[in-house]
């Protein structure tokens, strides 16, 4: 595509500008929706991460103490920018991650929604009084940490590129992104958005693949280090950070539960099914209810409304404003899903919608493949199990209210869960017996700017999208005033 091949996207952003070094490697980077190559980018070797972590941590010293409210107008700039740039973004999202162009430019919108929420916040960076003895004050301030490494994954690119990177720059610490190596460019087009905004080496942005990513985990000089991305990656880099004992914020995977009790409308129930599964993004979501658990009495019922409303959500080319549903992400990643497919259909699970790579002409040489439904499905099934972060929604039929609890935490992951009933007793019964970090009743896949996001057991670590996570970049000192200096003697006794 011109537009991409056009841009200046050369992979290795610090100190303000685009750098080279002799250890970086050149990488094609190519569309899932067509397969061809729309750029050529330069992945990071060990020495470009550690010169963009230098660069960042020199920056660190006059950013930290940037007063907190010229921080909070770098932010603001940041988020307007962001709107300013909101279709080119979009268009090379679309084109290099695959989801469509009309859902990724909302994600830009959230991300410009979420740099000014974390703006605005910059004076709640404070601490406590403690009482103490007379002649004297007890108070906590927080400070930065310092070089702070984010970590992204291919889903959202530019969302969490930008939006991850606020918290910790409010609170005055400096950034290295490394967006992820199947979909950076608008990462990399970001960072020349903000080359005109942020004092150099503030915010520096390095692609590059899981090496990378490990080089800039254990540098000695990052200070703490947050992870969008899989279980697997979370356990590597909390082995990274255990060896310089450094903070983790870690946003993991999911296998969520959509429960629906009996008394729920089954076309509403479908919806959210459908809805939840974020079939939109090729389920590409962590916060997906893929697992949706259905009350006999109205499953059968459930499941005619799930046929007809599954079939609005086709596939499309990513970069057309009309479409509905992209590819995804990789060849890899669409083998991994085909092959969850055949499990499923070789452990007895009902297909009852998609289960195929859609028969459009168009979308032939791409990495798409149809909604897919699994009904009847238990938890002996793979598919019952595993994070396949693909279109597969699975629907359990269920009787018994405490062997479905059992059932909904009885994966190790505890990202979301979304609740229909319209029983108050029964939703907040289900609200504190289901092991997850995020719950929705009568509502799915719903972000809400300011509520803490973020899992229980292995979905993660840590809260994002509130308070918690910009008080979360801060550390804690705590100061003690002696005032009207005395003899030891005079004081009273701690
Ligand atoms: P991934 O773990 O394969 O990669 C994520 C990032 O980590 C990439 O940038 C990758 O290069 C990097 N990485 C890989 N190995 C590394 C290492 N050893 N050290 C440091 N960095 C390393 O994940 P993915 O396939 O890009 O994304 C899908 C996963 O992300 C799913 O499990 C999904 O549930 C999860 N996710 C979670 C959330 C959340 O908010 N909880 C949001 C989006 C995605």
């Amino acid at each position: 595509m011109n537009d991409i091949a056009s841009l200046p996207l050369k992979g290795i952003f610090y100190n303000g500008t685009w750098q080279s070094s002799p250890d970086a490697r050149s990488v094609a980077v190519i569309s899932p929706a067509t397969g061809e190559k729309i750029a050529e980018i330069l992945h990071a070797g060990p020495q470009s991460v550690d010169a963009a972590v230098a660069a960042a941590k020199t920056a660190f010293r006059g950013w930290s103490r940037t007063p907190l409210l010229e921080r909070g107008q770098y932010l603001k700039r940041i988020a307007q920018a962001l709107r300013d740039h909101a279709d080119e973004l979009a268009l090379i999202e679309a084109e290099d991650g695959g989801n469509p162009l009309r859902l990724v430019r909302q994600d830009v919108f959230s991300a410009a929604a979420q740099v000014d929420y974390f703006a605005g916040l910059v004076t709640e960076i404070k601490g406590h009084s403690i009482p103490r003895d007379p002649g004297s004050l007890n108070y906590t301030i927080r400070e930065p940490w310092g070089v702070v490494a984010r970590i992204i994954p291919f889903n959202h690119p530019i969302l969490f590129c930008a939006s991850k990177s606020a918290a910790p720059l409010a609170a005055g610490n400096t950034v290295v992104v490394k967006p992820p190596e199947q979909a950076p460019l608008s990462a990399l087009r970001f960072a020349e958005i903000i080359a005109d905004i942020l004092p150099p080496g503030v915010l520096n942005i390095v692609a590059g693949g899981s090496e990378a990513g490990a080089r800039l985990t254990s540098h000695p000089d990052i200070a703490r280090i947050a992870l969008t991305g899989s279980v697997q990656t979370g356990r590597a880099v909390l082995r990274a950070a255990a060896e310089r004992i450094r903070p983790v914020q870690l946003e993991l995977g999911g296998k969520n539960a959509l429960i629906a009790f009996d008394d729920a409308d089954p076309a509403a129930v479908a919806s959210a099914m459908v809805g939840g599964m974020n079939f939109t993004w090729a389920g590409q979501s962590c916060g997906s209810t893929s697992r949706a658990f259905i009350h006999e009495t109205i499953y059968e019922d459930v499941l005619e409304h799930l046929k007809r409303k599954v079939a609005d959500v086709r596939p499309g080319l990513p970069t057309k404003p009309e479409t509905v549903m992209g590819s995804l992400i990789d060849r890899r990643q669409y083998d991994r899903v085909m092959n969850y497919i055949e499990i499923a259909h070789r452990e007895g699970a009902r297909l009852i919608a998609g289960g195929k790579h859609p028969d459009d002409p168009l979308l032939k040489d791409g990495c798409f493949i149809e909604p897919t439904i699994f009904a009847d499905v238990d938890l002996s099934m793979t598919i019952a199990r595993e994070e396949i972060f693909g279109p597969i929604l699975s629907v359990f039929r269920w009787n018994d209210e405490q062997q479905l609890v059992s059932d909904v935490n009885s994966v190790e992951y505890g990202l979301t869960c979304s609740i229909w009933t319209n029983d108050l007793h029964r939703a907040h019964r289900m609200i504190s017996a289901v092991e997850a970090g995020f719950v929705w009743v009568n509502e799915t896949t719903r972000h809400f700017i300011g509520a803490p996001f973020g899992g229980y057991k292995q979905s993660g670590l840590g809260r994002e999208e509130s308070i918690d996570e910009l008080l979360d970049y801060t550390q804690i000192k705590h100061v003690h005033i002696k005032f009207h200096p005395a003899p030891q003697s005079e004081m009273p006794a701690a």
